[in-house]
């Protein structure tokens, strides 16, 4: 049995979410006491209620204390049965992070899977849909395991509503990855969208993130949805180089304009763009557990370069050094840029 203490660290969903992946891998039972000691509303939430369920339905666990607001769960899993389910939020909360809870074990099934997932789509402090699409998922195909998403409805906060799909083809043992250049961009491309709102909002986010960057127009394109059932607003800038893809997000808001959700996403690819390293902070924290995972089988595990890391990232490192033992070691090369070498 493991005890994980979800005060550690960022003290939120995180550790919980990885915490039942890895105990689904590993299959280890586990404690969790302490479950989001901090954030503002402790507890499990909806969207972390779902994880649970999820990661109970495909392994028949045993579990105790899933409810909202619960601080303390237990979870025995059985062994992990791939086929196809359909995950809900009733609420906008993050159906990728519910996707990420569920994948590492049915990515190492007997067979394939396939995933109906409905909630929110494109939520702010979760990887949107299109950055699992873009990049997440392409460099989980590196490791070996190839998921083929497909979005069939788009879901923002509050509102939610989303829908997508995915099908899992799952390997027995996970490869390697070696992350250390990002080698030359290629290209750059910002698409802004908006739903139920007016479309000057992503105009005017083009036009600024234009200025910012100065490139050209030919990379900028809005798009006005008409699958949303609630109003969203997001823009992306996705940089494609030799061996890396990012993409940065910003999230419209009430009361916050267009220019400065624009300058918040600019900023983040600006910062990934002058540290010339091939993974930036989000992706950093969400490869640790493939990797951690190789690296616990065997033959995976790897080395990447990227941004200093995270609070989210150096709570992954313990969760997963408590869960599977695996060596875990970062280095600082500068203020901008770490090595972190796994297994
Ligand atoms: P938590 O705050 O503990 O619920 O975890 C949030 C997770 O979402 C972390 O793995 C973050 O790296 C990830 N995340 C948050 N914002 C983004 C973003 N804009 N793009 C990609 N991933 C994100």
């Amino acid at each position: 049995m493991i005890t994980i203490d979800g005060s550690q660290g960022e003290g939120g969903g995180q550790i919980v979410r990885s915490s039942l992946a890895l105990s689904l891998v590993s299959q280890q039972p586990l404690t969790l006491c302490n479950i989001r000691a901090r954030r503002s509303r402790p507890g499990l939430m909806r969207q972390h209620l779902t994880a649970v369920r999820a990661a109970a339905e495909i392994s028949g666990a045993a579990v105790h204390g899933a409810e909202i607001g619960s601080r303390q769960l237990s979870f025995q899993p059985g062994e992990v049965r791939c086929g196809s389910y359909h995950f809900r939020i009733d609420s906008a909360g993050s159906t990728t992070l519910v996707l990420q809870t569920v994948l590492p074990a049915l990515m190492l099934a007997g067979g394939e899977s396939t995933l109906v997932l409905e909630g929110g789509t494109h939520n702010p402090w979760a990887p949107p849909y299109d950055f699992l699409a873009r990049v997440y998922l392409p460099l989980l195909a590196r490791l070996g395991p190839r998921v083929e998403p497909r979005l069939e409805r788009h879901g923002f906060y509050p509102a939610g509503g989303g829908r997508f799909s995915v099908t899992i083809h799952p390997v027995r043992e996970l490869g390697r990855l070696e992350m250390k250049e990002r080698g030359d961009v290629r290209s750059q491309h910002v698409h802004a969208v908006v739903a139920k709102l007016p479309r000057h909002i992503a105009e005017r986010e083009c036009r600024e993130i234009a200025k910012l960057s100065g490139w050209d127009r030919r990379c900028f394109h809005v798009e006005e949805l008409d699958d949303s059932p609630g109003p969203g607003n997001v823009v992306m800038i996705g940089i494609e180089s030799e061996r890396a893809s990012e993409l940065c997000t910003a999230f419209g808001q009430k009361g916050v304009r267009a220019e400065q959700v624009a300058e918040q996403a600019w900023r983040e690819a600006h910062r990934f763009l002058e540290a010339d390293v091939p993974v930036g902070e989000h992706l950093a924290d969400q490869l640790l557990l493939p990797l951690g995972i190789g690296a616990w089988q065997g033959a995976g595990g790897g080395v990447f370069r990227t941004l200093p890391l995270s609070q989210h990232a150096l709570t992954h490192i313990a969760v997963l050094q408590q869960f599977l033992n695996v060596r875990i070691e970062t280095s600082e090369e500068s203020d901008t840029a770490v090595t972190v070498r796994v297994g």
